[in-house]
């Protein structure tokens, strides 16, 4: 039982990767085992192609991004900050611009370029890859031994790091084998769902409006019985065959728990005007179209797909000549251009959300060193753990600051048991 390798790690990710880079560079000879033909499929398809790596924000506005488990990513936060992530892809030569709401992308607008700095950065540190399938854990007396791949190989090594991600966008590979290799090892597995998911919606116009993207428009989700809003916020949403989706709606998704029936939601189309500003560009809007049909008066307030559903939702007849529409009939149409109103019916599967939400349940791990607490040598990182934060670069931080520390901890010395004997 040959053991040529300190530490084999399951899965070529953003967060395997930087684990194995890091742990190369502490000294460990390290194999990254992927399935795929090629490394970060995944990355590649991040930020619409472009790749919001992080986001430049302190280590306390990060935290209140993360929607599950929080305080468990403290140490590994600090330790491998969003600054970090940006001096160390600066440092393999790419350029990065912070655009709105502090997002980071590569000046080239492609995420190919962070995953050949990636790639470059752990093959430099002179980490092994091997193309496989990992299946199995091999363990013996709670102590991991390596792996067992699906062409029947077995790979010795007495440190193991499980980054196979979650289960969401399963042609990019993470097809959620992570969980069965955790759960191998007696670890619980939170059951996955989806986080950052297109919503359904009760109201089946949205489908005449698929294709169009709203901009600075404000989304406010309520929940039954509370008075203060779920979420609210000003930005973009996209309207589909099933309902909406959009960087809004994917946020607004990660506050949804079971039972959708007790939340509702609100477009406001004119979040720049108040009431009485907005009544007064109607007015303004009518004066000029006075022998008008009502339909046909609407194309300088409203995007030219949302009009017919405007126009039914008010209830106003679309041939009515504009200087007969009554004051209570203007109102009502102010208050819809305020109030849109939406219903969600489902979430979308979560092979469709942006990201897995549950997974390997956090308590079992040490956040310092990332290492399992009930089987020795085994390490877990990235969306493979509980941890799913909202959108804005954030899940690719916390595969890096998980990935890092695992990284760090397999390239000990310490850790470094007896390397290349039986
Ligand atoms: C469409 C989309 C856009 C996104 N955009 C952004 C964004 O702009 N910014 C952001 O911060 N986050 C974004 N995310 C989320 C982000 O991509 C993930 O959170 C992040 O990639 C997780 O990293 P990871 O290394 O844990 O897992 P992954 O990147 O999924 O990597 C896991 C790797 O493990 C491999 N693997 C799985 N099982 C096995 C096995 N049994 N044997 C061997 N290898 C295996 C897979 O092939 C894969 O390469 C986006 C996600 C999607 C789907």
């Amino acid at each position: 039982m040959m053991q040529e390798y300190d530490a084999i790690v399951v899965g070529g990710g953003a967060a395997g990767l930087l684990a194995a880079g890091t742990a190369a560079q502490n000294g460990a000879r390290v194999l990254v085992v992927e399935r795929n033909p090629r490394m970060a499929r995944k990355v590649m398809i991040t930020g619409k192609g472009r790749c919001n790596v992080t986001n430049d924000c302190s280590e306390e506005e990060f935290l209140q991004q993360v929607c599950s488990n929080a305080k468990f990513l403290l140490g590994p936060i600090h330790r491998f900050p969003p600054a970090k992530t940006m001096s160390f892809f600066r440092a393999l030569g790419v350029p990065l611009k912070v655009e709105r709401g502090n997002r980071v992308f590569p000046d080239s607008d492609r995420a190919v370029n962070i995953v050949d700095a990636l790639v470059l950065s752990v093959k430099r540190a002179g980490v092994d890859f091997l193309h496989q399938r990992v299946e199995r854990l091999l363990l013996e007396d709670g102590e991991v031994r390596g792996v067992h791949c699906q062409d029947g190989t077995d790979l010795f090594a007495p440190q193991v790091l499980v980054a196979t991600g979650g289960k969401s966008y399963p042609l990019t590979g993470s097809t959620g084998d992570g969980y069965e290799l955790a759960a191998q090892a007696g670890h619980s597995i939170i059951p996955p769902r989806a986080s950052l998911i297109p919503i359904e919606t009760q109201q089946t116009w949205c489908r005449e409006c698929m294709g169009l993207s709203l901009k600075n428009v404000t989304l406010t989700l309520w929940e039954e019985k509370k008075k203060k809003p779920l979420y609210e916020e000003l930005g973009e949403m996209l309207f589909t065959h099933f309902g909406i989706s959009g960087p809004l709606v994917l946020t607004a998704s990660t506050f949804l728990r079971q039972d959708l029936s007790r939340y509702r939601m609100e477009i406001d189309l004119k979040p720049a005007l108040d009431e009485k500003q907005l009544e007064q560009r109607v007015l303004r809007d009518f004066d000029a179209n006075r022998n008008k049909d009502f339909f046909n008066a609407l194309s300088g307030l409203l995007p030219r797909k949302l009009i017919p559903v405007m126009v039914r939702l008010s209830e106003i007849p679309p041939e009515e000549k504009v200087h007969q529409i009554t004051r209570e009939q203007r109102e009502r149409l102010c208050r819809m251009i305020k109030h849109l109103s939406l219903t969600p019916k489902a979430l979308r599967p979560v092979e469709e959300a942006i990201v897995t939400a549950g997974g390997v349940c956090v308590k079992e791990v040490a956040p310092q060193t990332m290492e399992s607490k009930l089987c020795r040598g085994l390490f877990f990182a990235g969306e493979v753990l509980d941890l799913d934060a909202r959108t804005g670069g954030f899940n690719l931080q916390i595969a890096f600051s998980t990935g890092f520390v695992a990284g760090e901890s397999m390239g000990k010395k310490e850790n470094q048991y007896v390397c290349g004997s039986n």
